[in-house]
């Protein structure tokens, strides 16, 4: 996908911090993180949601989901993590490339919608 900032970081057209890679997917350090620790799983493969997934693409998430808890020490999960994933508008999806939040390195309160 032209023009999809994930996409480059992805394909190494504009260098990124990677603090891991596989073949599914890579994990940056969101640059406004919302927690001690904040980042990014982001699938190698272009899709803006769920919805549109393939049954490959599908494969690859699960396998995404279960990788990320053996990088207990690359990002900080000891004392537990949170995962997010922004779909659409009303949830404030900025960039139109699927990806999961990994938030941790501190005790959060559960505000997810924004309430107050
Ligand atoms: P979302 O709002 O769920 O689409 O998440 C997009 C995330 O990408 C936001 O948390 C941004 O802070 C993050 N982001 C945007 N540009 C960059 C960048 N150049 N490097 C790292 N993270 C970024
Ligand atoms: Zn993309």
């Amino acid at each position: 996908m032209e023009d999809c900032l994930f996409c480059k970081f992805v394909k190494g057209e504009i260098p990124v911090n990677k603090v891991f890679e596989n073949e599914d997917f890579i994990v940056i350090r969101d640059i406004n993180p919302q927690c001690a620790n904040h980042f990014l799983a982001i699938p190698k493969t272009h899709y803006k949601y769920l919805g549109e997934m393939t049954e490959t693409e599908s494969k690859t998430l699960a396998r995404i989901l279960s990788t990320i808890p053996e990088l207990k020490n690359e990002l900080s999960l000891e004392g537990g993590y949170r995962l997010v994933i922004n779909q659409g508008d009303d949830a404030g999806q900025t960039v139109p490339h699927l990806h999961i939040h990994v938030l941790s390195g501190e005790k959060m309160g559960w505000n997810p919608a924004g309430r107050e």
